[in-house]
């Protein structure tokens, strides 16, 4: 079931999602060789609670998630599980996805960022998955329909010959952190659902370098490509409004 929000909701999410956007601006100076994810995770946490809200993900699902955010390093998907014994090279990518809940509703992003010198090939396939999420927004108007944000996401990441994970993908988002509808990262133009505004959204495309099958680690959480190539994340919250989405977890660039 699809529940469309009310301005009043949205204006929670919207602050909710603010908190989690301000965790990617305290991070940034911490993504360097020598950091470990557990200290990532614990300026993640105290940045969400500072600000009285509490992290989304902690907690979450079965064996209970036990980071604040999830930590994904290179061949790391996603939902890494952060640890103190987990530590930054030069050359990384880290993806950082965070959730914070506040006064009842969710927030829900990712970034994947850049550790010290990274080749140009991983480089251009963290650049055209930020960019893939962009194109998608293109079709994020009421009246379009879902497959065609899934298919515009498709294409950029295709034709630059990477893979798009297929098992996993965004969702809706409010009360609860993953609402419906699943919004997949792969689709055909002018199929599935009907946008409409007040509807509130989770698009996050998983790219990989290499081929896009995955697998699931022991740890039970983490998923990782099963060639071993890096695989970049990137996913903002945004409501669809009459004149186009707004990105809700993204501040420096709300519109289109
Ligand atoms: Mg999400």
């Amino acid at each position: 079931m699809i529940i469309l929000k009310t301005p009043e909701e949205i204006e929670h999410i919207r602050k909710a999602c603010l908190i989690t956007a301000s965790v990617f601006e305290a991070v940034k100076p911490w993504i360097k060789p020598g950091v470990s994810t557990g200290q990532l995770d614990r300026i993640v946490d105290e940045t969400i609670r500072s600000q009285g809200a509490t992290p989304s993900f902690l907690g979450y699902g079965e064996p209970p998630f036990p980071g604040a955010a999830c930590i994904s390093i290179n061949d790391e998907v996603v939902h890494g599980i952060p640890s103190d014994t987990v530590v930054l090279k030069d050359g990384d990518i880290v993806s950082v996805d965070v959730g914070s809940y506040l006064n009842g509703y969710h927030s829900d992003a990712c970034r994947t960022f850049l550790c010290g010198n990274v080749s140009e090939e991983v480089k251009n396939l963290v650049r055209v998955t930020e960019e893939s999420f962009w194109k998608g927004m293109e079709y994020a108007y009421p009246g379009k329909r879902l497959g065609d944000i899934s298919h515009a996401v498709q294409a950029h990441c295709e034709s630059h010959g990477y893979g798009i994970i297929r098992e996993l993908s965004g969702h809706g988002i409010g009360q609860d952190l993953h609402e419906d509808p699943e919004i997949l990262n792969y689709g055909n133009p002018g199929k599935g659902l009907r946008l409409q505004a007040g509807m509130v959204l989770c698009l996050e495309p998983m790219v990989t370098l290499g081929s896009r099958q995955i697998m699931l680690t022991e740890d039970e959480w983490t998923i990782i490509t099963r060639d071993g190539k890096p695989a970049s994340h990137y996913e903002n919250t945004f409501v669809i409004t009459d004149d186009g989405p707004e990105i809700l977890t993204c501040p420096e660039r709300p519109r289109l």
